[in-house]
């Protein structure tokens, strides 16, 4: 059985590149009818932000991205929270250093930085342990006395060289890597009695049964350690294939996405508005920005795969079926925002006037409170077309709720006549002897009149518009006076003329 994990760290909001990986473990799950569990990788207590873990729980609920287990989710295979597994990591540190593939380092920190003084490009692995300050070079009664004194110490894993490690991975194949580059890492750390995230990470990834790691490539550098991890606990044959997804870009191409993109050219980069409790800094949400879920996970979906035809829209669901994990591409993906955007109006058009006058209401009502639904519902269907957000809405729609008390200086210059007045006195005359006045009828009547008048109907037409509206824009005019009614239409006009 397929089973999947999203294990992010609370150090702070979730980056939308998690958001990716997080999703892309979902389909991959989905589609094969596994298991997506969520794990919190917490052992780095340094980096601990409060806040943290609810909020990305709270952006995968608005994105719609559901978990099988983990935090929150339950699951027999918990807790799933690492700083609640010290005593688990503690025995497998210890089967680790009974097997001889780990080892205990009391060097300080002023040490190992002299030592860098010293050496050029230190690296603490076979060639330089044998110099160093632990239980390879001292005795056993040294180490167990130094222990019982209290003096902390690190376990650091016992890489051996000379070998060829390889990485099998799903979208970059067979990765291989010389281990004499890899440091002996440390695994775990006596002053917090945690272990560090590469220990935490292989231990719950087997015990959580763990069958593909997908995640982002900046932990491709740690997949070779990772493997001799498995080798080291005997757990080669049930280690997981990896797939590590392409980075995301800059919109300009070159160079990593990061937060200072996003302000730099005004787009969200997490998911939802993010309170940073250090800083006391707001960052923007895609959520608060007016985005539709849908069109972030759609856009999302397609940032480093895609389904190989010119189709760009899909439903979570149709996204989970064509998934192919293999087609990912290497290479990085830009995070073109602007590309959200147009996904956001096209989700805008897909959406009923119904679901979209439901969120366009509480703006209405923020303005003029006797607002009604089919009030609000009748403008969506008008000017849904016009937006990529329903935010966007108010300032091109207020003229149908609220009546013009000035008219555009610039509009006024251009399209206002010397006879306009006239014109649209006799205009609310014939309208004021208007029975029907619903779009076909008044139109009927309108252009007849226009007709027989020998008026330019773009003349009128502007000149009625700005009357109705105070400036040049909006739907058509018919729509325009149907909507407000015989008594306001005619009102607006008067108002104008006087
Ligand atoms: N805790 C790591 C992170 O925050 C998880 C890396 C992994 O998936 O192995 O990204």
């Amino acid at each position: 059985r397929v089973r999947v994990r999203f294990a992010p760290s609370p150090t702070g909001a979730l980056h939308i590149g998690g958001v990716r990986t997080a999703l892309y473990n979902y389909m991959f799950a989905r589609q094969h009818g596994g298991d997506l569990v969520f794990r919190i990788e917490d052992t780095d207590s340094n980096r601990f932000v409060p806040g943290a873990e609810e909020y990305i729980i709270e952006s995968f609920k608005w994105l719609g991205i559901t978990f099988d287990e983990g935090v929150s989710f339950g699951g027999d295979k918990g807790p799933y929270r690492q700083s609640e597994r010290r005593d688990i990591y503690k025995e497998y540190v210890r089967q680790l250093l009974d097997a001889g593939k780990a080892y205990i380092a009391f060097d300080t920190p002023e040490e190992l930085e002299a030592k860098r003084g010293q050496v050029q490009n230190f690296q603490y692995d076979a060639h330089t342990r044998l110099s160093m300050r632990n239980s390879l070079t001292m005795s056993k009664d040294e180490v167990d006395s130094l222990i019982a004194q209290g003096a902390q110490y690190v376990v650091r894993f016992m890489v051996e060289p000379g070998r060829e490690v390889h990485v099998d991975d799903l979208i970059r194949g067979d990765v291989r890597i010389k281990s004499d580059i890899i440091d002996d890492k440390v695994l775990y750390k006596s002053a917090d009695e945690l272990p560090t995230y590469h220990l935490a990470n292989i231990v719950d990834d087997h015990l959580m049964e763990i069958t593909h790691v997908i995640r982002g490539e900046e932990w491709l550098p740690s997949a070779p350690l990772h493997v001799l991890l498995y080798e080291a606990f005997g757990w080669a044959d049930t280690m997981p294939r990896f797939a590590h997804l392409p980075l995301l870009l800059k919109p300009e191409g070159k160079g990593k996405l990061s937060k200072r993109d996003g302000d730099r050219l005004g787009f969200p980069v997490f998911p939802l508005e993010w309170h940073d409790p250090k800083s006391g800094e707001v960052s923007a949400g895609f959520r608060e920005s007016g985005y539709f879920p849908e069109a972030v996970i759609n856009f999302l979906a397609l940032l480093g795969w895609n389904p190989g035809t010119e189709r760009e829209l899909y439903s979570l669901d149709e996204l989970c079926q064509l998934f192919d994990i293999t087609k990912c591409s290497k290479a990085g993906a830009k995070f073109d925002y602007k590309k959200c955007i147009w996904f956001n109006h096209e989700y805008m058009l897909m959406k009923s006037d119904d679901e979209v006058a439901a969120l366009f209401a509480p703006i209405v009502r923020s303005h003029v409170p006797a607002a009604t639904d089919s009030q609000v519902r009748a403008v969506v269907a008008m000017m849904k077309d016009r937006v990529n957000f329903v935010s966007e809405l108010w300032p091109l729609c207020s003229f149908f709720f609220v009546a013009p008390t000035a008219y555009d200086e610039k509009t006024r210059r251009k399209r206002w006549k010397e006879d306009s007045a006239r014109v649209m006195g006799e205009l609310a005359a014939l309208l004021e002897a208007t029975d029907d006045f619903s779009i076909q009828a008044q139109e009927h009547t309108v252009e007849q009149w226009i007709q027989d008048k020998g008026y330019k109907l773009g003349d009128v037409m502007n000149a009625w518009r700005l009357t109705l509206v105070g400036e040049g824009k909006g739907p058509g005019m018919f729509d325009i006076s149907a909507f407000l009614g015989k008594d306001e239409t005619i009102a607006r006009m008067r108002r104008a003329i006087d």
